[in-house]
């Protein structure tokens, strides 16, 4: 199945429904002519999503950086934000790109996300917000970081990009915080191509976005902000509503899947799982592995491994966002060794829906085949 070369196995690959189904939903778009600025197809799929995502207010957005930029933009902060560099560098870069300073703070060794006992060290009296991640779909210890936000008067807003469905004791994990981006980027376990949305239970902010996403204007003859535009097309829209439709046994194949790979490397010595979180049902966005030293192989020696056997992996996150050009000069990853070892040890697997469980088994053999 997997030989040299021959068989090429990408670390992830886009979920589509049929074809036809889609030519269905975009029929409509043709005929009317209406292709963007919150057309029917737009306000179909936020009312599903309102629903879906269990909240409030969903506001689309052309990708998940924009609605992350737009989010922080419309709470008119000021000064410094407390996040995690074990993350997409889209995270950073939007503190960055918003006129604030990113704090970096370091993370929890059991599922990698923000640590709340390392927050309260990192606030000044310039401290604004935390922006914490929900990397690779595991929830926050969103209490915690709750309580250290009011406390503290801080803004509280998630990148949840990789958390579409999750929720936590039936909770959806959108409904945390002062608002939580998500990204619906083709290479995500719900996606549009390119898209994303801001969820909130504050509807003056819901205003606030819509005015960002779309130049600040409220009429044919008036605008009365420095809006930029990062409106969702008819396109994106519809494909939105078809993946929607089949979003329930996407995630069920991708579990399957995950399911092997646990039953093939839960108790190889060595390997590092992000375990299940109690009360959490997931999502199984990503499978990450860390590999430690007593497991006879480097990340890097599995990597090139996997590469030689035409299966594809990343090293997701690394390096550290604290360690690329852009910020090396300005942060030291050593103020975050959790997050720096991870970045070291860990690799994402293959994990898509129509991923075969032959094909986990073939990737297993050859992770496994590194040990010395
Ligand atoms: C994908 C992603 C983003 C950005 O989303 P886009 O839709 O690609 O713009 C932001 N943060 C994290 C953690 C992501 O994985």
């Amino acid at each position: 199945m997997v030989q040299n070369g021959e068989t090429n196995i990408l670390v992830t690959r886009s979920s589509l429904p049929d074809f036809d189904e889609y030519v269905e939903e975009i029929r409509p778009v043709f005929e009317s002519h209406w292709l963007t600025n919150m057309g029917q197809k737009h306000q179909q799929l936020e009312a599903q999503l309102r629903d879906y995502l269990g909240a409030e207010h969903v506001s689309l957005f052309a990708n998940g950086h924009l609605a992350l930029e737009c989010c922080l933009q419309a709470l008119g902060l000021e000064g410094e934000v407390i996040t995690t560099p074990f993350t997409f560098i889209s995270t950073t870069n939007a503190i960055v790109r918003s006129g604030l300073s990113p704090v970096f703070c370091d993370v929890k060794p059991d599922d990698l996300t923000l640590d709340p006992a390392r927050i309260e060290e990192k606030i000044t009296d310039r401290t604004c917000a935390i922006v914490p991640v929900h990397v690779y779909g595991s929830v926050c210890d969103v209490e915690a970081i709750e309580r250290i936000a009011r406390t503290h008067d801080l803004k509280l807003v998630y990148d949840a990009a990789h958390a579409f469905g999750v929720t936590v004791d039936g909770r959806p994990v959108g409904t945390f915080g002062d608002a939580s981006m998500f990204s619906f980027h083709a290479t995500k376990v719900f996606h549009t191509v390119e898209g994303g949305a801001v969820v909130t239970e504050d509807g003056a902010l819901c205003e606030r976005l819509a005015l960002m996403k779309n130049f600040g204007i409220t009429g044919p003859e008036e605008a009365v902000a420095a809006g930029g535009n990062a409106k969702l097309n008819e396109f994106s829209a519809a494909m939105g509503i078809c993946n929607l439709r089949h979003i329930d046994d996407y995630i069920a194949a991708r579990g399957r899947a995950v399911a092997r790979y646990r039953e093939r490397l839960g108790d190889v010595p060595g390997l590092r799982l992000i375990e299940p979180q109690p009360g959490v049902t997931p999502n199984h966005a990503y499978f990450p592995v860390l590999f430690e030293d007593e497991f006879g192989a480097s990340r890097d020696d599995v990597f090139a491994a996997l590469e030689q056997a035409g299966i594809g992996s990343r090293k997701y996150f690394f390096p550290l966002v604290s360690d690329f050009v852009c910020y090396r000069d300005t942060y030291d990853a050593a103020q975050t060794p959790v997050a720096r070892d991870a970045a070291a040890r860990v690799l994402t697997l293959p994990l898509y829906s129509d991923l075969e469980l032959a094909t986990v088994d073939a990737i297993c053999d050859c992770v496994l085949g590194c040990r010395r």
